[in-house]
């Protein structure tokens, strides 16, 4: 079970003390899109994200967008996001082609951080690789597809197992996958 479980985390991406994770060592951050950025229908980057990114370049990090959407989709929010690269078609939580990218764009998995709102694709394919993970809200759950609503599912059963263990973290994430951003 310890490949679902997440390093760290946090109520949305604009809770994290990035500042720190540069301290810490922490060079590259790797994003996943929908619903950890952006909801579905948010098809291109507003003022906010615009504003948040560049925060994030700032400070000194590289940033990619990792996505299991199609390429139209990311390539359209990236636009003027200024963003150091992103990747379509992700395949997470398959590694292969995400471990092909990190070597072929010199990003050390030690250095690296994986931040995203689904333990079975975003976490399990952080831990799959070695990096560090952070789980954040889903932003809008209203407007996941119907895979990933099959996905969640499965997540309350590993997050259940979890609980075997760990009962306070079961709890935690339990709290995580079913509260929304948005409806707080
Ligand atoms: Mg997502």
């Amino acid at each position: 079970m310890y490949k679902y479980i997440p390093t760290m985390l946090a109520p949305n991406v604009y809770n994290i003390d990035f500042a720190t994770l540069y301290e810490e060592g922490i060079r590259n951050i790797l994003f996943d899109l929908d619903n950890t950025i952006a909801t579905y229908e948010e098809h291109i980057a507003t003022p906010e994200h615009i504003a948040f990114f560049q925060q994030l370049k700032r400070i000194g990090l590289n940033v990619y967008i990792l996505s299991n959407n199609r390429k139209k989709r990311v390539y359209q929010f990236i636009e003027g996001l200024g963003v150091d690269g992103a990747l379509s078609h992700a395949q997470k939580p398959f590694t292969k082609k995400i471990a092909n990218y990190l070597q072929k764009n010199a990003i050390p998995i030690e250095e690296t951080i994986f931040i995203g709102d689904q333990i079975l694709t975003d976490i399990s394919c952080a831990n799959r690789l070695g990096v560090k993970s952070i789980l954040v809200q889903s932003i809008s759950r209203q407007t996941e597809k119907w895979y990933t609503r099959i996905n969640r599912q499965r997540e309350k059963k590993v997050i259940q197992i979890i609980g075997k263990e760990n009962p306070q973290l079961a709890n935690e994430l339990m709290k995580m996958i079913t509260k929304e951003k948005n409806n707080e």
